[in-house]
């Protein structure tokens, strides 16, 4: 540590202490120490980790403003005396104290911002986010987990121009990192010059604007300690794993883009206690001033030096350079399109006013298919368009479009088409300016008048499909072609062989029963994050994110045989009503850190699955009304159990076994072989609205199924009952099945 950065950033923890103890007892005297603290995003999200880096790294659960003050007697005692000028260089570790220091007077000073009413803020009608909620970061979860989403960068400052800073922004979405937005340079930040631009902020964009000073910095630590914390299963308290969990999992970095401030280097000292890196745009004084240069943790590359033709250059290299020093690995393919392509663009919405042209949607038909087809009878990369293409069409027009993708392999087999089938949605999804939803032929394709102005055409979705697929499933598809047809005729005509087929596979997945096969598979992925979950995948049961259903696995295993995906022989059979093999038992023991001793697959009360941070539902046993009930990651409100979603997975994720709660994907609860040992659905007695409307037409046949078809009348959900005294009535007065069948508890 540079002798020059350790003193301003020990300065700079002094001042951000001193302004915290300031802020803090001025809210004492107004408000008194019962206020009671709680930081939400301004959408009204908020999170179930109290003030979350001084819950993670110090234990403390600050509820009401009192409760600070032991926390900044403890951040004030850190502080290192401001080196001398003639003193030697102060040791590492007091600039991390200063940094730590620096973090929980930032969290103390957001906090009574909050009480005070003055977050998350506004500034000329723009509203910054304030900090992220717990259902986005576990929203991001798989991406997360699955290293398509890297880690953040934090962007500090205002950058060279607006351009600069929009090339900025697009290159590191182009890499899948999420980014987060903080502090100013004369009053203006990032935010500012990417709302100049146009460019569009939010979670769905994966850029976070947090707030416009430094202070708000702390919401980035603040999400990297609720990840170790959820997803890693580590204990509120300590300090050292939440930290090297960091380090390790998560690639973030600061960027600072100009000059540093005081506070903004001891904050950049917090951020190192996390191993996230600070890399600089500017000039830091005693570091050699040879162009780029590494110094410890704080890397300056003053702007001007970088090689390049012009600035867009300089910013490409820039942030090419921190992905590199920060050692992150990118698994995006670089796909040949017109326009850019990352996980960062998936979540994109075309509105209507900016439509180039759609396809499908409501009265229009569009449908994608993929078949196999022999090795000789697919040309690998060819991509033909039949009919008119997108530059021809009336601006805002709904055009028909047929999909038709061939795929060839030796490892190839029939049941992998779905599975290849649904990742189009992903794939397409990932060019900007094209949104896709739906799969099948209730595909819904939207196109932005920009991407068809930088040349996007029909082709392009041929080149994605062709490059994406070679690159994730290159180990069993070996052949990739593609054909669109946008005459309306052929679409009709091929429409229906492509419904055929939909109405085969149904009727094969109906009878891929849980009996008719001998193994299971596992899913490991989260154990990066929950280090002891595993998730055991039957073809009646998807793994808890909904993301991997039995065939997703049985294909991902053929894909990387020694992957995370693994066939989990059933063995002999302790019990089939409960569904407990020993072949199951013995693979989650293994590798499960052998802390889970067994599993049954069929019931809820007796060693359900262990769950994860990113599981699509939660189901809890509600003992005063004999049934369960189902709350969605979706779903904001109070449940009948005294819960949210969010402090609900604070009970259960984490990679824990908790008889009587247990994380599932929302397609679970249509299964034959749902909580079948409680009573299936029957059981059921309070379901989020949102999953009721989602999911109504699947209920509907699943409940006359187990001849109960009125069921759902008697379910309530969030819109008629959100506390335990009001549902017992409620299930009273519909005649509720589950008030007479046997206790729940046994
Ligand atoms: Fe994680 Fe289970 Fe989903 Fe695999 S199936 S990604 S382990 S939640
Ligand atoms: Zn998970």
């Amino acid at each position: 540590m540079s002798k020059f950065i350790a003193t301003r950033a020990i300065k700079g923890a002094h001042a951000a202490v001193k302004m915290a103890d300031d802020t803090l007892q001025d809210a004492l005297k107004k408000m008194g120490p019962d206020t009671p603290v709680v930081f939400k995003d301004k959408i009204g999200g908020g999170t179930a980790f109290y003030l979350p880096t001084i819950w993670g790294l110090l234990g403390t659960k600050v509820q009401k403003l009192g409760e600070l003050v032991p926390v900044m007697d403890y951040a004030r005692g850190l502080l290192p005396p401001v080196p001398a000028e003639n003193m030697w260089l102060p040791y590492l570790g007091e600039t991390l104290d200063a940094g730590a220091a620096t973090l929980y007077a930032f969290e103390t000073i957001e906090a009574v911002r909050f009480v005070k009413g003055e977050q998350p803020e506004k500034k000329d009608g723009f509203e910054y986010n304030g900090p992220i909620n717990d259902t986005q970061m576990r929203a991001w979860g798989i991406q997360l987990v699955d290293g398509r989403m890297p880690g953040f960068a934090a962007l500090v400052g205002c950058a060279k121009s607006t351009e600069v800073a929009v090339k900025i922004v697009r290159e590191l979405q182009s890499k899948g990192q999420l980014i987060f937005i903080c502090s100013n340079r004369n009053g203006r930040n990032v935010a500012d010059q990417l709302r100049e631009a146009n460019v569009e902020m939010g979670y769905d964009t994966f850029i976070v604007p947090f707030g416009t000073d430094i202070v708000s910095a702390i919401y980035a630590l603040g999400f990297a300690t609720r990840a170790a914390l959820s997803f890693g299963g580590v204990e509120p308290g300590d300090y050292r794993r939440i930290l090297l969990y960091n380090k390790f999992r998560c690639f973030a970095f600061v960027l600072a883009l100009g000059p540093i401030t005081d506070m903004e280097y001891a904050a950049a000292a917090g951020a190192i206690n996390y191993g996230f890196p600070a890399f600089a745009d500017t000039v830091i004084p005693n570091i050699l001033p040879t162009g780029i240069t590494k110094f410890e943790h704080v890397v300056s590359m003053p702007f001007d030096d970088i090689p390049g033709k012009d600035d867009l250059e300089k910013a490409e290299r820039l942030v090419q350079r921190c992905i590199e020093l920060r050692g992150i690995k990118i698994k995006i393919a670089k796909v040949p399109i017109p326009v850019a392509f990352g996980p960062a663009f998936e979540g994109e919405v075309v509105r209507k006013a900016d439509l180039a042209c759609e396809f499908g949607g409501k009265g229009g038909m569009c449908f994608e298919w993929l078949r196999m087809k022999g090795l000789d009878e697919v040309e690998d990369g060819k991509v033909t368009v039949v009919g008119p293409d997108m530059d021809t069409f009336a601006v805002g027009s709904k055009n028909p479009l047929a999909i038709v993708v061939d795929v060839a392999g030796r490892k190839m087999q029939k049941d992998f088409e779905p599975v290849l089938e649904r990742q189009i949605h992903h794939m397409t999804n990932g060019a900007e300016g094209l949104s896709h939803q739906g799969q099948r032929d209730i595909t819904w394709i939207r196109i932005h008048k920009n991407a068809v102005a930088k040349g996007l055409r029909l082709r392009h979705f041929g080149d994605i499909l062709h490059t994406c697929l070679k690159n994730d499933f290159g180990a069993i598809v070996d052949k990739v072609q593609v054909t669109l047809y946008t005459e309306p005729d052929k679409v009709k005509e091929l429409i229906e062989q492509a419904r055929a087929v939909y109405k085969e596979r149904n009727a094969r997945m109906a009878g891929l029963t849980d009996e008719a096969v001998d193994t299971f598979y596992s899913c490991t992925l989260c154990q990066s994050f929950a280090p002891t979950h595993v998730c055991v995948i039957n073809p009646e049961r998807v793994g808890l994110c909904g993301a991997y259903s039995w065939l997703d696995c049985r294909a991902a295993f053929e894909i990387k045989p020694t992957g995370p995906n693994q066939p989990v022989p059933k063995g002999r059979a302790i019990s089939e009503r409960t569904g407990e093999w020993e072949g199951v038992n013995k693979f989650v023991n293994e590798h499960s850190q052998k802390k889970i001793e067994r599993f049954t697959i069929y019931s809820l009360m007796d060693a359900p699955m262990t769950t994860c941070g990113c599981c699509e539902c939660v189901m809890a046993v509600i003992p005063e009304a004999n049934g369960v009930m189902v709350v969605s990651r979706d779903d904001y409100g109070m449940t009948p159990c005294g819960m949210t979603f969010t402090t609900l997975m604070g009970t259960v994720g984490g990679g824990l076994q908790t008889p009587g709660m247990m994380g599932h994907g929302k397609i679970y609860v249509t299964s034959k072989k749902f909580i079948p040992v409680e009573g299936g659905i029957k059981r059921l007695v309070w379901l989020s609205k949102n999953l009721k409307e989602e999911l109504a037409e699947e209920l509907k046949a699943a409940c006359e199924r187990e001849g109960v078809p009125d069921l759902m009348d008697k379910v309530a959900d969030g819109s008629q009952v959100t506390t335990v005294e009001q549902l017992l009535p409620f299930l009273e007065g519909k005649g509720h099945p589950a008030l007479s069948m046997d206790s729940i508890i046994g």
